[in-house]
């Protein structure tokens, strides 16, 4: 007996109806469905919502757990970097155990799959990568997690970590990871040609941390279309955070749209703090570049001002972009569900028959305002099967 049936749910626009899971998998969806042998759930009403994607997470830095970090960190890029790099040199971070936490957090807020990056570094070798690889294990069939080979310190100017990321990727790591090629490796096209270079030896997408402001960062993104035009990895290729679409003018920001529709490449906002420029979201997705966003760090050396719910980015990336309209919330929530499911790959996403049954239930008078409450009773299905209750993982 593999059924579960779900009774009275409430997808987004639409009337209460019963989701019948087979096998893993959504078989019915219809109101009054039958289903006598199957283990009943019984919706009492509330929403539902297909799993929580993250498409961009740094499992392997966060503090969760370890006291208040007391943060008198110089703010620019480097300062951030140098710092965070020799606190975990100094605690002994251990990544197996922080990412545990973390994604016990996330899979109690609903979220089924997570994208996260994980620093590779000639300071601690493999062993960030080897940890958060253990989790993945650990949670395999509650969260599916995929890792990115990332050179948070510098790849170029510290020798030895294009070595160890290739160690990574022929080791389980699944995506190539970049990092500003102008302004940390200081030598763009190099970067970018190693980073492109992996992905076509060992044939894995990639995902670019792109800080860089302005014209500079604009620059860059024509670098990293070019490459994907060459090696024909359309489709394939991730620019995370993209400041520098916010920062062009309207007719060159026209001209990096068409670069990005023209390679298929998609684009991850997380709704930056602050004032500084971020993509525009409602006019990417209008023009029809693909989206996704993710939490980034969650409570780590970079800063306090975050949680592992995947209903708070949604609030802050429709908070950044000044969203207020249903349909404009709706696209928020767009981007955190079916948007990031996309981009990380996520198999059969959603709730419709023949879906993989990775779904969250949820209280509220509808999806969009639950945006708004994040009410924390919340009960996630993966794979037909409960993984977390009440606020509480099961795994
Ligand atoms: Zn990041």
């Amino acid at each position: 007996m593999n059924d579960v049936l779900v009774r009275n749910v409430r997808p987004l626009h639409a009337g209460a109806v019963d989701l019948l899971v087979r096998d893993g998998r959504i078989a019915e969806v219809a109101l009054g469905v039958q289903a006598d042998d199957a283990q009943v759930i019984d919706g009492a009403g509330r929403l539902i919502f297909p799993g929580f994607v993250d498409a961009h997470a740094h499992m392997d830095k966060t503090l969760l757990g370890l006291g208040w970090y007391v943060n008198d960190v110089p703010q620019n890029l480097r300062s951030m970097i140098d710092n965070e790099r020799e606190m975990r040199l100094a605690r002994g971070i251990d990544s197996h155990t922080q990412s545990s936490k973390q994604a016990r957090l996330a899979l109690a807020a609903g979220t089924t799959h997570i994208r996260t990056f994980v620093d590779i570094d000639t300071g601690w070798g493999l062993s960030g990568f080897e940890g958060v690889a253990q989790t993945r294990e650990d949670f395999r069939g509650a969260l599916d997690i995929q890792i990115v080979a990332f050179p948070q310190s510098g790849m170029l100017v510290r020798p030895g970590t294009v070595e160890l990321m290739e160690d990574a990727l022929r080791n389980g790591a699944d995506v190539v990871g970049g990092l500003d090629p102008s302004t940390i490796d200081r030598d763009p096209a190099r970067h970018l040609d190693v980073v492109f270079g992996m992905a076509e030896r060992y044939d894995k997408d990639v995902d670019i941390h792109l800080h860089e402001p302005g014209d500079l960062g604009a620059f860059s993104v024509e670098l990293i279309a070019e490459r994907t035009k060459v090696l024909g990895w359309q489709g394939r290729v991730v620019i995370s955070h993209a400041f520098s679409l916010g920062g062009v003018d309207d007719a060159h920001l026209g001209k990096l749209i068409d670069l990005l529709l023209e390679n298929d490449i998609a684009i991850m906002s997380h709704g930056p703090s602050g004032g500084r420029p971020a993509p525009p979201v409602a006019r990417l997705a209008a023009a029809g570049v693909r989206l996704c966003t993710g939490n980034d760090g969650i409570r780590d050396a970079w800063g306090p001002l975050n949680m592992p719910d995947m209903l708070l980015r949604t609030f802050l990336v429709a908070y950044r972009n000044n969203f207020r309209r249903d349909a404009d919330l709706e696209l928020a929530l767009h981007i955190s569900t079916y948007g990031s499911a996309q981009v990380v790959g996520a198999a059969e996403y959603g709730l419709a028959p023949g879906a993989a049954a990775d779904f969250v239930l949820l209280p509220g008078e509808n999806h969009l305002e639950a945006i708004i409450e994040r009410p924390k009773e919340r009960l996630v299905v993966k794979g037909g099967r409960v993984v977390a209750e009440g606020g509480v993982a099961l795994v």
